[in-house]
């Protein structure tokens, strides 16, 4: 890269705050620190010429966790556990819905639908039971009331009869809410270079070195680059996830009235205007979607366009576009927020609800660094 003086001047000169990737965790963190503190200087180092990862790619579903995902969660990690996990979503989405407002994101509270297998009445019959016990939990920590509603699924005949309702979820634009963040941040203050791809994290003489050639200083750093961080950091607990999405041209008399998940959330679909989008099924092929190079494959391609047949018959042969997103998952559902070094934090492992959780992570995150937490 031919960078003049000026650049190189410009970019490589210390921040207060440097954070590498520019997803919402990343734009989120910095328009945190900033409304803290506004005179504390914040740049951000984003390999591409816009965010890279999921954060502009993903379904746009506004949602804290289907009925099958919580009970699945409550038998692995307690019902505590779970409820933390659940309430940092939710408080997520508050935080966002504040911060971009519902209209700039494209917010439509249409609510979230979770469908069961014709064939498996064993899984609708425990979902089923145990909604109840799931709502008073979710009144206790939340305050919310009747969360999960069983209700007569009329629209997927493919489907199981019932299916359960919640009406406090909802379906965004992601894109329009990443332009929104971008804006903001901007306009605090923060400094956001594009096209900057970190290889190196200097820890002991506190610099950078990218791809193109420069060696940025920091002072203090928080890596918010999600299933991309083994490249930087070979050994933290985080693994990449690919996730590969469609969406139909648009289609008349279109039956998606919500969000809609199937199968523990794995497989996820819902309307855009006209169209359906539809996506996930990594479950599929656990060891081909652990990757972190964004593309496709037919394994996966084959069973989304046989769900689609199931929603809409005939909708495969009117797919409009394909793409993949890129996860960070592990063993724990928690992200990861921990000190590496002095002064270097992680942001990272949001799994599959970054929408969700990521606004409250960039408000841990401000904490940590600010008051070195
Ligand atoms: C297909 C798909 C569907 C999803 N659907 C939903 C949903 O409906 N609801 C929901 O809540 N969540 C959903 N998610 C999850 C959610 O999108 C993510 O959890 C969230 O976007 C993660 O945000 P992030 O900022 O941590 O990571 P990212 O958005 O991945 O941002 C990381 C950034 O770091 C940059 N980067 C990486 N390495 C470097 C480097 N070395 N140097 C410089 N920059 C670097 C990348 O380019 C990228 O822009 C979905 C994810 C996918 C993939």
């Amino acid at each position: 890269m031919n960078y003049s003086f000026w650049e190189k001047y410009f970019i490589e000169s210390p921040s207060e705050i440097t954070i590498i990737g520019a997803g919402i965790v990343g734009l989120s963190t910095a328009i945190s620190i900033k409304e803290r503190y506004p005179e504390v200087s914040v740049k951000i180092l984003e390999r591409s010429t816009s965010p890279n990862g999921a954060s502009t790619k993903n379904a746009g579903f506004s949602c804290f966790g289907s009925v099958s995902e919580l009970l699945d969660d409550i038998e692995h990690i307690g019902e505590e556990a779970c409820m933390e996990i659940v309430k940092m979503r939710w408080y997520g989405l508050k935080k966002l819905k504040e911060r971009v407002g519902i209209e700039n994101m494209e917010y439509h509270h249409v609510g979230g639908t979770e469908l069961f297998d014709k064939n498996d009445l064993q899984t609708f019959e425990k979902c089923q039971s145990q909604s109840d016990q799931l709502n008073e939990m979710l009144e206790d920590h939340l305050g919310i009331k009747t969360c999960y509603q069983v209700q007569r699924n009329h629209q997927l005949g493919a489907f199981h009869d019932y299916h359960l309702f919640n009406a406090y979820e909802g379906i965004i634009n992601p894109v329009k809410m990443m332009h929104t963040l971008h804006r903001m941040a901007v306009q605090l203050g923060v400094q956001i270079f594009y096209g900057h791809t970190i290889d190196d994290i200097n820890m002991g003489d506190y610099t950078l070195s990218t791809v193109e050639g420069l060696n940025i200083h920091f002072q203090k750093l928080i890596i918010c680059t999600n299933g991309f961080t083994r490249r930087l950091l070979p050994n933290i607990e985080v693994n990449p996830a690919r996730n590969q999405v469609l969406m139909t041209k648009p289609l008349s008399n279109n039956p998606l009235k919500s969000g809609y998940h199937f199968d523990r959330g794995y497989l996820y679909f819902r309307p855009f205007q006209d169209r359906i989008l539809l996506g996930g099924g990594r479950n599929m092929d656990l060891s081909g979607e652990t990757t972190d190079a964004f593309g496709h494959s037919i394994i996966i391609q084959d069973y989304l366009c046989e769900r689609l047949e199931l929603i809409y018959p005939g909708a495969s042969q009117q797919i409009d576009c394909w793409w993949s997103g890129i996860m960070g998952v592990g063993e724990s559902k928690k992200p990861l927020t921990t000190w590496i070094h002095d002064d270097i934090l992680t942001g990272i492992r949001l799994g599959g609800m970054g929408v969700a959780i990521g606004s409250h992570l960039g408000e841990q995150l401000a904490e940590k660094v600010l008051f070195n937490g």
